[in-house]
């Protein structure tokens, strides 16, 4: 399933590795955790103004068409007010500003939540977090993102692809041969509804995948609360290797379809942290693979030419 190579750089090794599904690749270099780069994050910035925090929430998010918003225990899901998907929600998963540790009960509430409001959407699915500005949250204040858009991003769409033609070619699933092949391995984190596995191809640190057992956001119902749980135990295991920020995405095939893929959630650590600033690199870049940016590149070449003129 995957193509390992070892080569030695001085005294440390580095691993080319490739995933024969995707032909995706990464380099591992153990000796780079000696640089000491993934020292605990600082706590989030302290409230202020922050618009997620329930006394100004009502008062400062924007409501579904119908002048609702969904609420599932503490969780609160709305429309994104700077979408860039075709539906674009935001779920706060808790009323407290700052949590040193979220429990399954919070998450599992606002993965419904955001899995709602997704609900009928055309397209590709995905449910997503960026956590501390380290790791790309413009708010400090814990929220997941839910997205659809009527064309896969890059890595899902990837998947999707390579699981029919693995499908066609074997007659299997992928996703269940990849659980078999992974179990008993030094990968293989913990098992149950939705198997959590350190991702052979690592394409972020630490990089851990929760398999679901199936394709759509329209089934996934009933595997929301283990997928929580599993994305607990996870953040708990990075927490205790030191490092507190990360991405989480969770891709989905489109409505109604059924060719071999597997819903899976991909889970990140990011290091670097750094206060005074928030990473352009969030979930879309780092997990999806498909970059956000915010400039059109036909207003560079006028606007290159403005500037010229003006010397
Ligand atoms: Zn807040």
């Amino acid at each position: 399933m995957f193509v390992i190579e070892e080569r030695q750089n001085g005294e440390f090794p580095l691993q080319y590795r490739r995933e024969r599904l995707t032909g995706l690749s990464c380099t591992i270099s153990p000796g780079r955790l000696l640089r000491g780069l993934d020292h605990p994050s600082p706590t989030p910035a302290p409230p202020l103004d922050c618009p997620f925090c329930p006394e100004r929430l009502e008062a400062e998010t924007p409501t579904f068409p119908d002048g609702t918003r969904i609420r599932r225990g503490e969780s609160v899901t709305f429309p994104n007010r700077y979408p860039f998907a075709e539906r674009h929600t935001v779920g706060v998963i808790c009323r407290s500003h700052e949590v040193g540790r979220l429990t399954v009960r919070q998450l599992a509430d606002a993965l419904e939540g955001v899995a709602a409001s997704l609900d009928g959407a055309p397209g590709y699915p995905s449910i997503n977090w960026n956590y501390l500005a380290s790791a790309g949250a413009s708010m400090p204040h814990p929220h997941l993102q839910g997205l659809s858009d009527r064309r896969p991003s890059h890595l899902p769409g990837l998947y999707i692809d390579a699981s029919a033609r693995y499908r066609t070619r074997h007659g299997r699933r992928y996703w269940n041969d990849l659980a078999e092949h992974e179990a008993g391995t030094d990968r293989w984190l913990f098992g149950g509804e939705v198997p959590f596995i350190a991702s052979a191809v690592p394409l972020g640190e630490r990089e851990v995948r929760g398999l679901l057992p199936v394709a759509t956001l329209e089934e996934a119902g009933p595997y929301l609360a283990p997928l929580a749980g599993g994305i607990c135990r996870v953040l708990d295991l990075y927490r205790s290797l030191g490092t507190q920020a990360f991405n989480v995405a969770l891709f989905f095939d489109r409505f109604g379809s059924d060719r071999g893929f597997s819903a899976f959630c991909s889970v990140i650590a990011r290091i670097n942290p750094n206060p005074a600033s928030i990473s352009d690199s969030a979930f879309m870049e780092r997990l999806h693979q498909h970059p956000v940016v915010m400039t059109l590149p036909e207003e560079l070449g006028p606007r290159y030419r403005m500037v010229e003129s003006e010397k």
